[in-house]
């Protein structure tokens, strides 16, 4: 963690952490040991596997381990969207039909609900809020954007949703230039610290070993290896999203991607009036390098965006330092968004890893000839999307062990789906680069030479990343 010239922490895992303190570490695996279901990563996925599986069937045996302390990756740092969007949806549509794709949206819209409702009976407070997701444009093209991707949603069983003009996006959020909005109830705010502690706390209740400052160094059939002993298991459930690149022969599986974020000093009561924001929605802009953010509880503008995009190598972590150009493009869109605040400070600066499929869907897998399971490739959409793929993993779980039958939840599009590795480097690296540059680029030169057609540009880097 530093401190810049001009004050922002820098790093120090996340403004969270800031916020709500680093945990107490748990104790490392001791030896070799056996469990019925070991967990590898302590980040939502992880622990809300483990809860599901626990709650289910209290005679398993379950272990997590967790490299660093639980709450240590994305789940620590992210912009606490809880919202209903879910990665590869459309290509899930187009694989196994609207119907199938329609019952995924279904349970991902449920899926906000169901996190509220866990956190209230697990006593978890954390700063939940249920004023949905606003997403706003600022150009012509992004308003056509925008209003395409209010049609799209609809279209996936979403009836609860409104589409505003220029006026109405301002009654919500007054941000400049917006041209108009697309709202849905279907998400929360939340604080991402506050949720990880608890729910690992929930699950170390449950009686659930959680061993921490364990890295796992090799996952095979029925086997977790780390330095000081391997555990063996029926199953072995790989949660490690952006840092699965790390594990012996993933190199290419999840392309590890950064997203950066800021936090302000907390606005004063006249400030918060020219901005509005009184519903706590999560907010969101149509861009092509998109930008996201909340208010949070404590009266600050939480907001991320790309930053370096990817580091050569899939190399991961030094503890969410960001650069300082990134965190001044980050302050230069909160002050295009509120020219209001242009002389509030930058308290914090962070980033941390998404985890980024081949073809940029999230997938929940078990494989029942080696009883090895994974779930991710969330891209940016996994705070909810982590409690859908946990739920499903118990349920794969309990289907191979003879404990329950086909549930609705192991129908789903997403279950089981196979795509193929990242390209070797230094391709991996150049298409990155290449695609988020162009992305910037496209931004642009949609705000510099207003129309509503999208560049051509940007839909050009979407080939190229395989992401239509
Ligand atoms: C800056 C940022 C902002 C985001 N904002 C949002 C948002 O607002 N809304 C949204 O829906 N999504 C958001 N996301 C994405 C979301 O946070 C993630 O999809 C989600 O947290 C993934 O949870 P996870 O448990 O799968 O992965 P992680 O939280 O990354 O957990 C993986 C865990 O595995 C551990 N681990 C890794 N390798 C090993 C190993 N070899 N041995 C042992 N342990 C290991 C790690 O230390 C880590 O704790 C954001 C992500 C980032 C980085």
């Amino acid at each position: 963690m530093s401190r810049s010239a001009s004050g922002v922490v820098n790093g120090g895992i996340s403004f969270w952490y800031a916020d709500d303190g680093l945990p107490a570490v748990r104790e490392p695996l001791a030896g070799d040991a056996s469990a019925d279901v070991v967990i590898v990563g302590g980040g939502y996925t992880g622990l809300w596997t483990a809860y599901y599986l626990k709650k289910a069937a209290p005679f398993l045996r379950v272990t997590v381990l967790e490299q660093k302390f639980c709450g240590y990756g994305a789940s620590g740092r992210n912009g606490g969207w809880l919202y209903n969007g879910i990665a590869g949806r459309d290509r899930y549509a187009a694989l196994h039909g609207h119907e199938a794709a329609v019952r995924l949206q279904k349970a991902m819209n449920e899926t906000v609900d169901e996190v509220v409702a866990v956190a209230a009976a697990e006593g978890i407070d954390a700063d939940l809020h249920k004023g949905g997701v606003l997403e706003v444009a600022t150009t012509p093209a992004q308003l056509a954007r925008l209003k395409a991707f209010h049609e799209h949603e609809l279209s996936y069983g979403e009836k609860d949703r409104e589409l505003y003009g220029a006026g109405e996006t301002r009654e919500r959020i007054r941000v400049a230039d917006a041209v108009g909005g697309t709202w849905t109830p279907h998400g929360a705010r939340l604080h991402p610290v506050k949720l990880v502690k608890g729910l690992a706390a929930a699950v170390a209740a449950l009686g659930v070993d959680i061993h921490e400052s364990t890295p796992v160094t090799e996952i095979r059939p029925r086997h977790a290896v780390t330095p000081y002993g391997t555990v063996r298991a029926s199953y072995v459930l790989r949660c490690t999203e952006g840092f699965t690149a790390n594990l012996k022969g993933q190199k290419r599986t999840w392309l590890p991607m950064n997203s950066s974020m800021i936090a302000t000093e907390p606005l004063t009561a006249e400030q918060w009036a020219s901005v509005g924001w009184e519903g706590r929605e999560t907010l969101g802009d149509m861009a092509h390098a998109y930008m996201y953010a909340q208010r949070t509880a404590d009266g600050r503008i939480a907001l991320g965006g790309r930053g370096v995009p990817y580091r050569f190598g899939s190399r991961t972590d030094n503890d969410g330092r960001t650069q300082e150009a990134t965190v001044e493009a980050l302050r230069e869109i909160l002050v295009r968004f509120f020219p209001s605040l242009a002389g509030v400070a930058v308290e914090h600066a962070w980033s941390g890893v998404l985890g980024v499929p081949r073809d940029w869907c999230a997938t929940v897998t078990l494989d029942r000839s080696t009883g090895l399971g994974w779930a991710g490739g969330y891209v940016g959409s996994g705070v909810a999307t982590t409690n859908l793929a946990a739920r499903t993993l118990r349920d794969l779980v309990q289907l191979d062990s003879g404990q329950a039958g086909r549930t609705a939840l192991t129908e789903l599009p997403w279950v089981n789906h196979k795509v193929r590795k990242w390209e070797p480097e230094p391709f991996r690296w150049l298409g990155v680069q290449g695609m988020y540059a162009t992305y910037r680029a496209a931004d642009q030169r949609e705000r510099l030479h207003p129309s509503t057609e999208s560049s051509r540009l940007a839909r050009a880097a979407d080939r190229v990343a395989g992401r239509h």
